[in-house]
């Protein structure tokens, strides 16, 4: 498999307070080290509560935010080395909700051609209007919505126009964040087929990023489990039967009926008694499996097997460091 995009070392803080400058002692980490792989054409999963860091690493992705330190590749190419214009039109976001990410008094056809004229993509306004409409039967949004504004579409309409203006530049990676939460089920069947087409028609890479782990795993190559802004384990689709290694991961696998943050309040019920240390996994406050090791030092993110990551100190002698 070949990596699309190449994640390393990404740190990124956020200050603590209301306060103008950044140091050492009011800044938290919103993603502490995270390195991994996208392939081309997969679809990987992103799991973890809410501020776990999940949606800043995707904007991150989209290059729509920066990190404070490390670096990402986009085929083999440092993202700064790109020219930004053009690096942007093959990385495109799907946000959660459409009302606050698209102007309402447009219209349809307006939100979709917006990017294609500003990119150039199309210069005769015939083939725009023809691109227009097929995105829009792409995505399965009827025709007849084409100069209706988007203030009067429905939520579901508005979601598949989001999707027709990220697919309308031929992106070759899109992050979709949580477009899977707060749906009824009519709503959430129609955005799983709606992705599933997508992926079959485009075979573009895809980062689906989540809190509702049994759904994501219906969709997604690999799994990606994130805790307070660190990545502890990467499962491969072969594995997910097994419910993952990392005490975390087997506890969301063991609650896949109920949503991640639930999961965080039930946590809270069964907390240690135990304070977080400096320097040490980030899950000690929390694991029922600590060892007198889990004390002395810090685990790494390590392969065990092919595309199999654990952050764990349990699974310590096993294999290759990421
Ligand atoms: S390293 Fe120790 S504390 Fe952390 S998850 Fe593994 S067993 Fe639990």
């Amino acid at each position: 498999m070949k990596p699309l995009i190449s994640i390393y070392k990404l740190t990124k803080y956020v200050k603590k307070d209301k306060v103008l400058f950044l140091n050492y002692f009011n800044k938290t980490k919103l993603l502490n080290n995270v390195s991994f792989n996208i392939y081309e054409k997969e679809m990987i999963g992103l799991v973890g509560e809410s501020g776990s860091g999940k949606s800043i690493l995707g904007n991150i992705l989209v290059n729509l935010s920066s990190a404070d330190s490390g670096k990402i590749y986009y085929k083999n190419k440092e993202f700064l080395e790109y020219n930004q214009r053009e690096l942007k039109k093959k990385l495109q976001i799907v946000f959660q909700d459409p009302k606050t990410v698209l102007n309402l008094k447009m219209t349809v056809y307006q939100i979709i051609s917006e990017p294609i004229v500003s990119h150039k993509l199309y210069k005769q306004k015939a083939e725009i209007l023809d691109n227009v409409k097929k995105l829009m039967k792409e995505v399965s949004l009827k025709e007849k919505y084409l100069y209706k504004l988007a203030e009067d579409l429905n939520l579901i309409n508005l979601k598949k126009l989001m999707f027709a203006r990220a697919l309308s530049l031929n992106p070759e990676f899109i992050v979709i964040d949580e477009l899977l939460s707060q749906q009824d089920s009519i709503q959430l069947n129609f955005t799983i087929q709606l992705i599933r087409k997508v992926k079959k028609k485009r075979n573009i890479s895809i980062l689906l990023i989540s809190s509702n782990l049994k759904l994501i795993l219906k969709l997604v190559d690999r799994l990606a489990v994130f805790y307070k802004g660190n990545l502890i384990e990467i499962i491969p689709k072969s594995r997910f039967s097994e419910m993952g290694l990392h005490p975390y991961t087997e506890l969301l696998f063991n609650k896949t009926d109920k949503d991640i943050d639930d999961i965080e309040n039930y946590l809270q019920l069964f907390k240690v008694k135990r304070k977080p240390v400096e320097n040490r996994c980030v899950f000690l406050d929390r694991c029922t499996f600590v060892q007198d090791i889990c004390y002395q030092k810090k685990p790494k993110f390590k392969e065990l097997e092919e595309e199999h990551f654990v952050s764990c100190l349990l699974y310590e002698d096993k294999k290759e460091e990421l």
